[in-house]
């Protein structure tokens, strides 16, 4: 795959792409604030544009940027949008099988989902809902992941590109599109490191058997938000109301919507999240 095929793949897939350096210049070729091309030693990762502005899923544009081969196509993460509007989550693991690991050490399996090699690892590329406020940050992740995460204003090198060592990124399936990213991979990225000791308390409070217990942990949850956290804190409460009721349980989601207004959420934001995270556990909102 050349860096034009890549590019090529990614803009027929609906991903917008934009110039970064390429290790077969002379010089690196990106720019940005304190970059220095001259001395620039880690070649073929900089953007050599401003890519939150300078991206495109324009044909004739790839062809013309890419086709002389001096390019790699990266791609920019926060421009791309999934179905029902989700945003592009892309988990960049430094070692193959780092992101199964995590997923394993939690009971979890990872699913199978379009995936990147890189020189050292993949990037895997996933769905999430729009409202997450994702980033760079590993959240609950942190120390237990052997890799980045990228979300929002972000960037990562695409299939084509040309890494330093000579090693070509390459599609694992050009056939398999993004998934959806797992709830549990979500809830552990909008864990703000400085509230996952409360979490893994309360967790440890409603991980009852009698159905009331959890849903009077979950409402004390919602009700407990610290302005900043309420969104995430409702998604994530809706994400296991849903699941009780997928798995037959009770429905508590008017006890979560009063609750998150008494919190200080608007009833519409408050309605939308609970609905965005029925419908992502295929409960019937
Ligand atoms: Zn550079």
């Amino acid at each position: 795959m050349t860096p034009l095929d890549g590019a090529q793949w990614l803009i027929r897939h609906g991903f917008p792409v934009f110039p970064a350096d390429h290790p077969a210049t002379r010089r690196c070729t990106g720019i940005g604030r304190g970059h220095d091309s001259a001395t620039c030693d880690k070649r073929g990762k900089h953007p050599t544009v401003a890519f939150t502005r300078a991206h495109t899923l324009d044909e004739r544009k790839v062809h013309e940027t890419f086709s002389r081969g001096l390019r790699n196509p990266a791609v920019a993460v926060g421009a791309c949008s999934g179905p029902g509007g989700t945003q592009l989550l892309v988990i960049d693991s430094d070692r193959p099988g780092a992101i199964e690991d995590v997923a394993g050490a939690g009971g979890e399996s990872w699913p199978a989902t379009m995936r990147v090699w890189t020189a050292k690892g993949h990037h895997d590329y996933l769905w999430a809902p729009l409202h997450l406020r994702l980033g760079n940050g590993l959240g609950a992740l942190e120390g237990k992941f052997d890799g980045d995460v990228r979300a929002g204003n972000a960037y990562v090198i695409g299939p084509g590109s040309l890494h330093a060592s000579g090693v070509v990124y390459e599609l694992d399936d050009p056939e398999r599109p993004p998934v959806h990213a797992p709830a549990w991979l979500l809830d552990a990225l909008v864990t703000r490191p400085n509230f996952a000791a409360h979490r893994t308390r309360w967790q440890r409070a409603a991980r009852g058997d009698a159905q009331p217990r959890g849903a009077r942990g979950l409402v004390a949850f919602v009700l407990d938000s610290p302005q900043g956290a309420r969104n995430n804190r409702l998604f994530w409460a809706a994400c296991r109301a849903a699941e009780t009721v997928r798995d037959g349980g009770a429905d508590i989601r008017d006890d979560l919507l009063s609750a998150a207004i008494r919190a200080g959420l608007s009833e519409r934001e408050a309605t939308t999240t609970i609905h965005s995270a029925y419908s992502r556990t295929g409960a019937t909102a």
